[in-house]
């Protein structure tokens, strides 16, 4: 068998799915969770060469892990604005091999991956059909984060659009809330695969369109997608700066498979605002997690040392 990316006959290396780079920055993060199926956060892969895994995919790996450490470890409140700078190639770069190596751990879909390999390696100037979308993954339930195990870092296989909202109104005041019992997902005729990743407060959507799609249709879809949803289309072409905003509810967070619309994100918010009789939930979160707090510092300091212990 030979390398998954150059696919010369040479010496196989270990290569990890989650960025071990990643892995240090979360170092609570033991385990991770992906569509149904749990596994521990260090999975990896025996099929990269030498040479691309350490002169190319670790570039990757340092330009990634850097982005996230520059921004998406921070909390941020609910209604924040984050201004990022960007390579729009480095990132969607490094997103599209995370997703390949994650499809090849699963020996799902690892043929889809052919036509972008020339860009993962960056043989090619050509930029491949795809788009890229970011938000902030901000958790404003009231739940601690360790009662849905621990998910700061997680791939997702083909996320579901919701097609209206996950709540809906029960009354025509829209006073009160339930989910939605029958939820459509968009239909997004020209996509082909897609994928959700959240590294810390970030979450980044990659939609691989078509090989013979309509570019007039991806471009009307990514239109409907920026209009409806809260996330925000990366640019390939003009300044790579952009304003982000948050992207999830109480009621997605712990179940990021599921991307809700604007208005579904407006009643998320008013209901979980409404089910404490004033309290904020945000504020009941950070008094049951106090333990959680100080066990999360502790692990990251450990792994700061091995680190610096290693080097
Ligand atoms: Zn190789």
């Amino acid at each position: 068998m030979g390398c998954a990316y150059c696919s010369r006959k040479e010496k196989l290396t270990k290569e990890h799915i989650i960025p071990d780079s990643l892995l240090d920055i979360f170092a609570e993060c033991d385990f991770t969770i992906r569509g149904n199926s749990y596994f521990k956060a260090d999975p990896i892969i025996k099929d990269v060469c030498f040479k691309c895994n350490n002169e190319i995919l670790s570039k990757l790996d340092n330009y990634g892990s850097n982005l996230i450490k520059k921004y998406f470890i921070n909390e941020y409140e609910p209604d924040a604005r984050l201004n990022i700078d960007y390579d729009y190639r480095l990132l969607s770069r490094w997103l599209l091999k995370i997703a390949y190596n994650g499809e090849r751990s699963f020996k799902r879909n690892t043929e889809l991956f052919k036509p972008y390999l020339d860009y993962i390696m960056g043989s090619t100037e050509e930029n491949p059909r795809i788009s890229l979308f970011a938000g902030l993954a901000i958790d404003t339930s009231p739940m601690p984060e360790y009662y849905h195990d621990n998910i700061k870092l997680q791939v997702i296989t083909a996320p579901k659009f919701v097609g209206e909202t996950i709540l809906e109104p029960t009354d025509a005041f829209e006073t009160s809330f339930r989910i939605r019992k029958n939820m459509n997902g968009l239909n997004i005729s020209e996509l082909k695969e897609s994928f959700l990743f959240r590294f810390g407060s970030v979450i980044f959507l990659l939609l691989l369109w078509k090989d013979n799609s309509d570019l007039e249709l991806v471009n009307s879809f990514e239109w409907i997608i920026e209009n409806m949803y809260p996330y925000k289309l990366l640019n390939q072409e003009e300044r790579e700066q952009t304003e982000i905003k948050r992207v999830t509810h109480a009621f997605n967070i712990h179940a990021l498979v599921l991307i809700d619309t604007d208005i579904g994100m407006d009643f998320a918010d008013r209901c979980s605002i409404g089910m404490f009789q004033g309290k904020d939930p945000i504020d009941i979160r950070k008094s049951l997690s106090l333990g959680w707090d100080e066990h999360v510092k502790e692990k990251r300091l450990k792994a700061l040392e091995n680190r610096k212990n290693i080097k």
